[in-house]
């Protein structure tokens, strides 16, 4: 039987992760911590034993001293680094934090404040000369360091609280995410979608490079520069290492997980990146997620298009969207495809 291409309109969809067997989304919101940044923390008592009188009371005090001015300056250390960035107004939330603009008080430089409570991730991941780290730090580590690729979002810097952890992050102004943009200009044209491609290729071909999953591809995770139409990949925090056996655990979001998921709880990393590649593009083009979910997608279902698509860019889709993992194109099959490098295409 065909299933056909239900219209579901684009909504905004959370990432989560789910074990084996459990596909709800997981939908609560992060506790914001919105006093944090900058210079959160208590000041230090000044009121070091001033009346102390005996010699015992003045040795102690000095050794009192020694150590309070080495811890103090240990905090006072970092708190300067917290104190180097301003706060501004929430960007968003995404299934695992918020995120706020912020600046860097020392250029001025356009920064993000991710908050990422610990209650709601606490994997880790050891990375060279650094120890174990937050997961979605380390898998930023790992994409960020040089030579790093323009289409993925850059981790600048970040600090370890008690209950979370704070990414500080490249923020390119004026920016919107790619749903936002959609939402406000209607569905891309092919010319612009190419490029949306031809960026995202980059910086997934640049993570499996560095040995990272994402596992979250989807128009959210999508910042466009509103002048150069740039794009920057973002948001790891359903990342995982690439490995070349199949996961058994899910993280991201139901709509752009892969059928193979549904119907057999395991998945391989590259034929189900692709596979959100593809729901990404149709979802930017159609305004619509295709079929009515990877849920009931088999070899028989029939991808049906709501608006004019050249041929190139529907077979681009439909091979992306094919029902068998083995039959989906790799990334350097992407890249070579036809549909970018022709001019041609509705609206050109
Ligand atoms: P995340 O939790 O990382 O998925 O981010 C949630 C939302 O916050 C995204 O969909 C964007 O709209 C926004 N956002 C996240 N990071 C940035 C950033 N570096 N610059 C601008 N907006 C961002």
């Amino acid at each position: 039987m065909a299933l056909v291409g239900e219209s579901r309109g684009r909504s905004r969809s959370r990432s989560a992760a789910f074990p084996e067997t459990q596909t709800a989304a997981l939908d609560t919101d992060t506790q914001e911590a919105t006093d944090e940044l900058p210079g959160y923390l208590a000041p230090l008592s000044s009121q070091l034993a001033d009346s102390v009188s005996t010699d015992q009371k003045k040795r102690k005090r000095q050794i009192d001293s020694q150590q309070t001015r080495s811890t103090s300056s240990r905090r006072s250390a970092k708190r300067s680094r917290r104190d180097g960035y301003a706060k501004g107004p929430l960007l968003g939330r995404g299934g695992f934090g918020s995120v706020f603009a912020g600046i860097r008080r020392s250029d001025g430089l356009p920064v993000a404040i991710k908050y990422v409570s610990k209650d709601r991730t606490c994997e880790t991941l050891r990375v060279a000369g650094q120890g174990r780290l937050p997961l979605e730090v380390a898998l930023m580590i790992r994409v960020t360091s040089a030579p790093a690729c323009p289409s993925v979002l850059q981790l600048l810097d970040w600090f370890d609280r008690p209950r979370r952890y704070i990414l500080i992050l490249e923020r390119p102004a004026p920016c919107q995410d790619l749903q936002s943009f959609c939402e406000e200009n209607g569905c891309l044209d092919e010319r612009l979608a190419k490029r949306v491609l031809v960026q995202l290729i980059a910086a997934l071909k640049h993570c499996e490079s560095r040995g990272v999953l994402h596992r979250d591809v989807k128009p959210e995770n999508l910042l466009i520069s509103t002048e150069t139409q740039d794009i920057k990949l973002l948001d790891f925090g359903c990342g995982d290492q690439l490995k070349s056996s199949a996961y058994r655990y899910f993280a991201g979001t139901p709509a752009y997980a892969p059928p193979e998921w549904f119907s057999r709880h395991r998945y391989h990393a590259a034929p189900a990146t692709v596979w959100s590649v593809g729901v990404t593009l149709f979802n930017i083009l159609c305004d619509r997620f295709p079929f009515g979910g990877a849920r009931r997608v088999t070899s028989r279902s029939r991808l049906l298009f709501p608006r004019q698509l050249s041929t190139e860019c529907r077979q681009l889709i439909r091979w992306c969207l094919s029902a068998a993992p083995a039959d989906r194109p790799s990334l350097d099959d992407l890249e070579r495809h036809p549909w970018l490098h022709c001019t041609g295409g509705e609206q050109e």
